[in-house]
């Protein structure tokens, strides 16, 4: 069989695929993406895109070319979360951000980024077998032209929550299916349906429905109108449904029909809809995120039992296994750094499964205990820490990675600072462009710089900036902060714990 050799093969082009293979490419790997598909994928999924991954394409510089293509990139300031809503409406900062962007074009651009970057995409391309021995990992591919096999340092399973890869890799997902079937439409309401001003509806047979969710006793019923201009609605039934469909078969207006009438107990006259899905939610993650030369990442490793997650999970998993990749092989990585792919991100799959289950317990059940559990939690969400402390959870800001340090800044994302220097204006983001690891001296520490000259992946910035929240910060890649400097810090104390940072992160001193 014919075999090739490269570094990173990336099994998915999925969003996930995608932007780890752009972030490979940003650290000068050039991965090799196999897609089983011929064609990018049209299928609808998401919607839009939240949370951290919009500062880390900010960091990238890559936010700008999403916004441009995005239909409607206008803040969001209300999000659905279970049966209840968290609406940011009366604060002066959106604690949570969202860009209105179908996921298809999301896909693309990340690819295009990739190529640029040096990806190679092959499409039509399935991965059917992974074997893996102490120098290499090797993976036999059926091509258009035949099969043929791929030999490389690591493979990243990007490939989605039906991974083959995670199976082949031997590596267990335990977790559930929830039995609620959720029918979704995009669609435009007949004329006999009336559009009130607030977002709810007058069908004849059904009466009023408010905008948000509706509890019958036989499901929930959603209602969002998509653009005040026209009559285009959001559409979203959930019932615990036993009745016969057959799940390869796309959703049909007529099926959407009956379950409307099953939960409202009427029917609602529909025009032509944009966008018909239907889903189930599982809960799943995978016990291992790395089996020695196999990594999984996305879908693959974690399945969320709400929406409006898992794209911004999949895609902050790429961007802390790339850089860490791309140092094992230049050579500088630390012996245990890879390790910490699995340490970091099931952690952090941890904390989104924990907000997705609690949003899973408020949507469910449609007695008085239920009613009253998301009446005392929408109360509750008319606190504004509430409200905030909710925002960051949902939007994955509130992480602190788990590492060694004892700065409270160490494992946080860097914040965006605007920096002085000497050759002017610049900021964080900016900074970040490159994806290398930035040591940034705040307050003119010649002894820490010192130290971080021998450290040759460090880029070496000095800056002022207003209120330093540190004399100095070592930034990850990724952008998470790796070692802070206190205020004043004696000089001993923090030449001894940046050394001890450099070597855990950088390896040791060139
Ligand atoms: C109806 C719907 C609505 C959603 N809404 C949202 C939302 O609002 N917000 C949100 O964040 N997420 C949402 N999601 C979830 C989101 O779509 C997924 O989290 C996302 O697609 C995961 O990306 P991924 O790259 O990990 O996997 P996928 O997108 O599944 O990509 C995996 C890729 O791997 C390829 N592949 C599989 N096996 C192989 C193989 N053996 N060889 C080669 N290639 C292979 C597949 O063809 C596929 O292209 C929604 C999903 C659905 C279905």
């Amino acid at each position: 069989m014919q075999e090739m050799t490269t570094d990173v093969i990336v099994v998915g082009a999925g969003p996930v695929g995608a932007m780890l293979a752009g972030e490979l490419g940003r650290a000068g790997v050039r991965p090799l993406v196999l897609e089983r598909r011929a064609r990018p994928g049209t299928a609808q999924k998401a919607s839009g895109l939240g949370g951290r991954i919009l500062d880390v394409l900010r960091y990238r510089g890559l936010l700008d070319r999403l916004t441009a293509i995005s239909a409607d990139a206008s803040p969001k300031p209300i999000f659905p979360f279970g049966g209840v809503y968290l609406d940011f409406t009366g604060l002066d900062e959106l604690p949570l951000h969202a860009m209105a962007i179908p996921q298809a074009e999301v896909e693309e651009l990340l690819a295009e980024n990739a190529v640029d970057l040096g990806a190679q995409f092959r499409r039509g391309h399935e991965v059917v077998a992974v074997a893996q021995d102490d120098d290499a990992v090797v993976a036999d591919v059926e091509g258009p032209d035949g099969p043929y096999r791929v030999r490389a340092r690591y493979l990243v399973g990007c490939d989605g929550g039906r991974s083959r890869i995670r199976e082949l890799a031997g590596i267990g997902f335990p977790g559930s299916t929830y039995p609620e079937v959720n029918r979704l439409a995009v669609v435009a309401v007949h004329e006999s349906v009336t559009v009130l001003d607030d977002g709810g509806i007058v069908a004849p047979g059904v009466g009023r429905v408010e905008p948000g969710f509706t509890h019958t006793g036989t499901g929930v019923f959603a209602l969002g109108r998509v653009s005040s201009e026209d009559r285009v609605m959001f559409f979203q039934t959930t019932e615990n449904d036993d009745t016969e469909y057959d799940n390869d078969e796309p959703l049909s207006m007529v099926e959407l029909g009956d379950s409307v009438r099953r939960v409202l107990g009427g029917e609602v006259a529909l025009g032509a809809p944009t966008r018909l899905s239907r889903y189930q939610f599982q809960d799943r993650q995978a016990e291992n995120y790395r089996v020695g030369r196999v990594f999984l990442a996305g879908d693959a490793a974690h399945l969320l039992p709400a929406t409006g997650a898992a794209m911004n999970l999949g895609m902050t998993d790429s961007v802390n296994l790339a850089w860490k990749l791309a140092a094992d092989i230049h050579g500088w990585a630390p012996a245990d750094l890879l390790d910490t792919y699995h340490l970091e991100r099931h952690f952090v799959g941890g904390r989104a499964l924990l907000q997705t289950r609690a949003q899973a317990a408020l949507r469910q059940g449609q007695d008085p205990a239920a009613q009253a559990l998301r009446a005392v939690f929408g109360e509750l969400l008319a606190d504004e820490p509430a409200l905030r402390r909710m925002g960051a959870l949902v939007a994955g800001t509130d992480l602190r990675y788990p590492m060694p340090g004892t700065s409270s800044l160490t494992g946080t994302f860097a914040p965006d600072l605007i920096l002085d220097t000497d050759q002017g204006t610049t900021t964080v983001a900016e900074l970040m462009h490159a994806a290398r690891p930035v040591f940034l001296d705040l307050a003119d520490r010649a002894d820490l710089r010192e130290i971080v000259e021998k450290w040759i992946p460090v880029d070496i910035r000095s800056a002022g900036t207003v209120d330093r929240p540190a004399d100095a910060i070592l930034i990850r890649p990724d952008g998470h902060i790796a070692w802070a400097a206190a205020i004043d810090e004696s000089s001993e104390t923090a030449t001894a714990e940046l050394s001890a940072a450099l070597t855990r992160w950088f390896g040791v001193q060139s």
